[in-house]
């Protein structure tokens, strides 16, 4: 039988322009995302102030999620839909790399180990670390910290963070921010670790408590996306570009923390 070699090289072809055969880091997550008229984004679901879910509807709500609503309009048209996918501090990365999401925008700062697996966009959201204690703690700063129990989240690099700043602190990690005001509130811990706007948020629900000792490290927040969407990460920073430009930025800067006590958030307005 006369084999029919010309079949490989048309087969080859169709693979290629059908997109079969292609890993899903060589996909071009900004087309598929402009075919499906929709951006799957991870966010936080029990971080008040940037996502948070709300019992009454069942819809998660707050700065980050709103970014990620807008950012989806700019991409992809005012007709453009936003998924919600909920994560936490740990789960976000492999959501990323598995395909699970589209981009990731929940309380993440852009870090140089981070960088080595996935990419970010530029940043949209200073933030730093600080302390959360009860009102009556002696606990001021840092420097307090000798001997007291820190307890903080799995997947944040605040743990390292504070290992680095109190190294004769006992950290403890729990899966999420709900369980760790939890654990600080039961007296497993004396304070509790993160970014200031997350502890700003937790103070606003728990007023027995607040954030102490001012920032000890920089917190650039990025959207994670997969490493090689260069589009997509392009599309993003545009359109972070565009809401800074024509006001959209600073309305939800205000929106979310404009009324949260002692949070200084006029100096996140950005032009
Ligand atoms: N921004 C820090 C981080 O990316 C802490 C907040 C969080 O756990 O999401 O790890």
């Amino acid at each position: 039988m006369k084999k029919k070699f010309w079949l490989f090289p048309l087969l080859a072809c169709i693979l290629m322009l059908t997109g079969c055969g292609k890993s899903l880091s060589d996909q071009s997550v900004l087309n598929n995302a402009k075919q499906a008229n929709t951006i799957v984004w991870g966010v936080k679901g029990d971080v008040k102030l940037f996502g948070l879910i709300d019992v009454k509807d069942g819809q998660q709500k707050g700065f980050d999620v709103d970014m990620a609503k807008h950012i989806t309009k700019h991409i992809l048209g005012p007709q453009g839909k936003a998924e919600f996918v909920t994560t936490t501090s740990q789960s976000r990365i492999p959501l990323l790399k598995n395909g699970n999401v589209d981009a990731v925008i929940a309380t993440m700062s852009i870090t140089p180990e981070r960088k080595k697996i996935i990419s970010f966009s530029k940043s949209y959201f200073d933030a730093g670390q600080s302390l959360l204690v009860p009102k009556d703690s002696s606990i001021k700063s840092t420097k307090d910290l000798n001997g007291k129990t820190v307890i903080g989240v799995v997947g944040a690099n605040s743990v390292d963070n504070i290992k680095k700043v109190a190294p004769r602190a006992k950290v403890i990690e729990l899966q999420d921010y709900a369980q760790a005001m939890n654990a600080l509130k039961s007296h497993q811990g004396d304070a509790l670790t993160t970014d200031n706007g997350i502890l700003f948020g937790l103070a606003v629900q728990n007023p027995g408590y607040e954030v102490r000792g001012g920032t000890f490290t920089v917190e650039p927040y990025g959207v994670a996306v997969n490493k090689g969407q260069t589009s997509f990460t392009e599309a993003v920073d545009k359109a972070v570009l565009e809401m800074q430009h024509n006001g959209e930025y600073n309305r939800l800067i205000k929106k979310w923390f404009g009324d949260v006590p002692g949070f200084k958030y006029k100096e996140l307005y950005r032009r």
